[in-house]
């Protein structure tokens, strides 16, 4: 019986919630506790560097009756300060202390902070939470020039934001490009040209010095000697892993908290989910963290199932999207180095379906503006279908049809299709 039993899930981001559904969704009948120690009502984070920059409203995960449905408890703006494997306890920085037989850490990840000179200057922003977008919309009402430092997808969709409201932007990128790991030189040349044609400054192969200013960011000096005026700048430099609780809980950490395909930690009590996670996804080959809403979402729900007891393993593929200017950019798998990309353009814009090729297969797929046929190469993409280039490249092809011959019987319908 599983009346008398308690879960806790520490974080009610898109992994912790899903958990905490798919645990009542399996049949656990005890007590779900979720603490967060943002105070805001849960909200997915996507639309922060997106549509909030413009329309300010936070788009809750769950409505607030989805709560009381499934009898789980929120404790917002409580952090939580320790585990206490040995006693089964975890203390709150309230001073509380909850009793658990199971425990989730469900505790994402923090914006990576640069440590130059002058980084603690006003105006330097960094984007991960509810503040943080609040912060960085009203710098954008101010005006500009903005620097972005780091041409990562958070990066390039405030880049957007910020130059549809007129503002001067310049994004500095260490790399010889923004994006060259997330989807290879093909691929980021043509997301950096949406930019550039509306004249953001995109400064590879350059690093941060020194920000300069008295109380408030003025300018950022650049490793080439360069001065970049700033009035904002916003620090999107990859992020740290929020393991703290696990490490100082003494449970195997390495780049995030390395987990079974159950979700199980080294300690059999604490389990782990979404961006913290380590885990082995089938399509990704390797052990690792994965940085994508869905994928949060549907590990979150699967390590919850397993928590209630139904073993349950996430095989779905990958899958993330980009929204700049009025471009989308969906993706499924991952290319690796050494793939070959082959490309289908749209003949109406600077949209295309994009196939990551290994051993004549495609391996991952992605598309702008293409949201019908994307859907058609994600099942390609899934199941490792054999087709020819000129197959993919022409625009001529129904690539649906392709993934009905080739048998996938899942391959979606019209209806599917629609967006
Ligand atoms: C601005 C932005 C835009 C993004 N856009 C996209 C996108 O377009 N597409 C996409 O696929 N992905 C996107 N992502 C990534 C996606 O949002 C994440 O992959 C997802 O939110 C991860 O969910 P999570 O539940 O694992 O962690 P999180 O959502 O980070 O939630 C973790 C929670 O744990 C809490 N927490 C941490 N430590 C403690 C503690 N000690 N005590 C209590 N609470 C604690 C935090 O407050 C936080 O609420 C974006 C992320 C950001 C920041």
């Amino acid at each position: 019986m599983t009346r008398n039993k308690h879960h806790v899930v520490v974080g009610a981001g898109a992994a912790g919630l899903a958990a905490a559904s798919a645990m009542r969704d399996n049949g656990f009948a005890g007590r779900i506790t979720v603490v967060d120690a943002d105070p805001h009502t849960p909200y997915e984070r996507p639309p922060l560097s997106k549509e909030y920059l413009s329309d300010r409203r936070l788009r809750e995960i769950l409505a607030e009756t989805e709560y009381r449905r499934l009898g789980v408890e929120l404790r917002l703006g409580v952090g939580v300060r320790r585990l206490r494997p040995a006693d089964r306890r975890i203390d709150t920085a309230d001073g509380d202390e909850l009793a658990a037989d199971r425990v989730l850490l469900a505790t994402g990840v923090s914006a990576r902070r640069l440590d130059v000179p002058g980084a603690d200057l006003g105006n330097i922003l960094t984007l991960r939470d509810a503040d943080d977008a609040a912060a960085l919309t009203t710098r954008l009402s101010a005006g500009g020039p903005l620097v972005v430092v780091g041409g990562g997808f958070v990066g390039l969709e405030i880049a957007a934001s910020a130059s549809e409201r007129g503002i001067d932007v310049t994004v500095v990128e260490l790399g010889d490009l923004p994006l060259l790991a997330a989807v290879g030189p093909d691929i980021a040349r043509r997301i950096c040209r949406l930019h550039t044609d509306r004249g953001v400054r995109i400064s590879t192969r350059r690093t941060v010095d020194a920000f300069v200013g008295s109380h408030v960011v003025e300018a950022v000096r650049l490793s080439t000697g360069e001065r970049l005026d700033a009035a904002t700048v916003v620090v999107g430099c990859g992020v740290v892993p929020n393991d703290g609780l696990a490490r100082q809980a003494g449970i195997a950490c390495a780049d995030g908290i390395p987990v079974d395909e159950l979700g199980r930690t080294s300690d059999p009590w604490i389990w782990a989910a979404g961006d913290i996670a380590a885990h082995v996804n089938p399509h990704m080959g390797r052990r690792g963290r994965i940085e994508h809403w869905d994928v949060a979402r549907r590990h979150g729900a699967a390590v919850g199932a397993s928590m209630a007891g139904t073993a349950t393993v996430n095989r779905e593929i990958p899958y993330f999207w980009s929204h700049q200017y009025a471009h989308t950019l969906q993706m499924y798998g991952r290319g690796r180095p050494g793939d070959r990309v082959v490309v289908r353009d749209s003949t109406t814009g600077p949209g295309f379906v994009a196939f990551w090729m290994r051993d004549g297969r495609v391996a991952a797929a992605a598309a702008l503006d293409e949201p019908r046929d994307v859907r058609s190469a994600k099942v390609l993409a899934e199941n490792r279908s054999a087709v020819s280039d000129d197959v993919l490249r022409s625009a001529g092809t129904d690539l649906r049809r392709v993934a009905r011959q080739l048998g996938h019987m899942d391959a979606p319908r019209d209806a599917d299709v629609a967006g």
